[in-house]
């Protein structure tokens, strides 16, 4: 998901996000436009079930959120690596 920055209005990247209850996703944005960099959060949240799946067993509890280690990338993300003419020689 990308949210416009709320600064400037450029595109912000997703730097990382971590559950804050089942329902609940806290992402963390930095805005792309580099006058600007502003980084915010946002929430996103389960508004609500419009289908549950058909289940004998006790369907009323939610699955737990996935357990992911926090993965926080680089400040222009995995494409930042140097070209080979801007490498330091050796
Ligand atoms: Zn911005």
């Amino acid at each position: 998901m990308a949210l416009k920055c709320p600064e400037c209005g450029e595109v912000a990247y997703t730097r990382t996000s971590a559950y804050e209850s089942a329902t609940v996703k806290r992402t963390w944005y930095q805005c792309r436009n580099i006058d600007c960099s502003c980084t915010f959060t946002a929430l996103e949240s389960v508004e609500k079930i419009i289908m549950k799946p058909a289940r004998t067993d006790d369907a009323e509890q939610l699955p737990e959120p996935p357990v992911k280690e926090a993965h926080i990338l680089n400040r222009y993300g995995s494409n930042s690596n140097l070209s080979k003419r801007q490498q330091i020689p050796v």
